[in-house]
């Protein structure tokens, strides 16, 4: 008998590559994927816990369920909720029969079968793990780029952050396992790589070749039919000038840089445990500005973190404008179980932190605006991702992530979805440019 699966998946990249994992698992199991929940006897949710709202929406996805068709399926909740919360989500939600954190995803055949041998209740929610998550077989969504995992788990401790709580300490892969995987993957027809961790710089190579991220960077990028390699996060503390060197130097490494400030104020970042001031995070961008390379940085921004003034709110529009940033992704603290800023006083009101955001937002759309229109009359290699049939426009992404979309291309030229193509861009907005493809560039 075939054995059914759904998934759906919260949060971010790592969450989305380890659920393409968990898929590899459960079909080398036996186990086949459908579309709905409705259509499958086991339903996944590999869950988020970074912020209160996105911990919030896998409850409300399992008390729909429970009301509505819950009977005869099994349901497990995976990643870092799973971690959080434990055994307390088999109180919360008594029809969940698996509770597993990534930190024990190596244990899922384990747990299939223990769950498929009639236990009702299984768990894996040990953190004490020197092992990754690598499996024989893993089911990619993207048929142009593909992910790989080069370190899970966080040995920081940002005072706001649950993830060194719900992922588990630094694990680093060997070096030799990074680079066949990008082969096979090479091999496969993927041109892309995203290189994914929690803080990827802080990679360090287990075996005796003992490369840093910069080398283990510069060697995917020189996989033969690899074109281009992203790479995220970057932690400020670890980014050292060999990165930027590699950048500089390998022309398969993208044009962009995700570096993730919190705050522009040295007092906040020192309450925040960041562990970097302002002005060393300063240094790093100016090496980056320093490259001959058009190199795109992009942020992440926290607003309201308890004892937040308006000078430091200043601080970090200052910092933005000092940067011109490509991008940020601006977030409300929210207040984590487990977190040390959980004590701290003056915590800033939801209202007030909600004004702030919105202050940060359009102070960046106006920088992203300027910034865009410098693309107006350069040609942009793009890697060609879709076609939008509204608009008739091509979808291509530039080495600097930027989308670009783009008319020109014949609509029989349907070949050309995945294939790298020039494009003139002849327009910018705030958050893509547009133009016309170079033939025969
Ligand atoms: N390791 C990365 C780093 O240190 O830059 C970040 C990983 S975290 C999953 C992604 C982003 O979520 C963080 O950069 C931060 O801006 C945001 N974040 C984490 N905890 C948060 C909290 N308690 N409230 C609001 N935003 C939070
Ligand atoms: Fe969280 Fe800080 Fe670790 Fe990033 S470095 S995952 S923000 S604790």
């Amino acid at each position: 008998m075939v054995k059914t699966f759904y998934i759906e998946t919260f949060g971010c990249q790592m969450n989305a590559h380890d659920s393409e994992k968990v898929i590899g698992t459960l079909v080398g199991q036996g186990y086949s994927q459908v579309d709905t929940p409705e259509q499958a006897e086991l339903v996944f949710y590999n869950t988020c816990s970074i912020r209160d709202k996105a911990e919030q929406k896998v409850f409300h996805r399992l008390q729909q369920f429970k009301r509505e068709q819950g009977k005869g399926k099994t349901f497990a909740v995976l990643g870092c909720v799973a971690q959080q919360e434990g055994e307390k989500i088999f109180e919360k939600a008594p029809h969940v029969s698996m509770v597993c954190g990534s930190a024990s995803y190596n244990k899922l055949p384990e747990l299939l079968v223990q769950l498929e041998t009639g236990n009702k209740r299984v768990t894996g929610l040990s953190l004490d793990t020197d092992e990754t998550f690598d499996t024989p077989m893993t089911r990619r969504d993207n048929p142009h780029r593909a992910y790989i995992t080069i370190i899970e788990g966080c040995d920081k401790a940002c005072a706001y952050c649950v993830v060194p709580f719900t992922r588990g300490p630094e694990r680093s892969r060997t070096s030799a396992s990074v680079i066949a995987e990008a082969r096979e993957l090479a091999g496969a027809g993927y041109s892309e790589i995203q290189l994914l961790g929690q803080n990827v710089n802080s990679y360090r190579d287990p075996s005796p070749a003992g490369w840093d991220f910069a080398m283990l960077l510069d060697n995917v990028g020189r996989v033969p039919g690899i074109r281009r390699v992203r790479f995220t996060t970057s932690h400020p503390r670890d980014f050292t000038k060999e990165i930027v060197d590699a950048i500089e130097n390998n022309p398969s490494l993208c044009n962009h840089v995700h570096l993730p400030v919190q705050s522009g104020s040295t007092r906040v970042l020192e309450a925040m445990q960041r562990s970097y001031t302002r002005e060393e995070y300063m240094r790093r961008i100016e090496w980056m500005k320093a490259s001959s390379r058009t190199i795109a940085i992009t942020t992440d921004i926290i607003v309201g973190f308890p004892g937040e003034t308006e000078a430091d709110l200043q601080d970090t529009l200052d910092l933005l404008t000092a940067v011109e940033y490509d991008g940020i992704f601006s977030f409300k603290y929210s207040r984590r179980p487990n977190t040390p800023a959980l004590k701290l006083d003056d915590q800033i009101s939801e209202d007030e932190k909600s004004r702030r955001l919105a202050v940060v937002q359009e102070h960046q759309r106006q920088i992203q605006i300027r910034r865009n229109a410098g693309y107006v009359g350069r040609t942009e290699e793009c890697l060609v991702e879709g076609f939008n049939k509204a608009t008739g426009q091509w979808i291509g992404r530039t080495s600097q992530h930027k989308t670009l979309n783009f008319l020109g291309l014949a609509a029989d030229e349907h070949e050309l979805l995945g294939k790298y193509v020039n494009v003139l861009v002849t327009r910018a907005g705030p958050n893509s440019l547009a133009g016309e493809y170079v033939r025969g560039a």
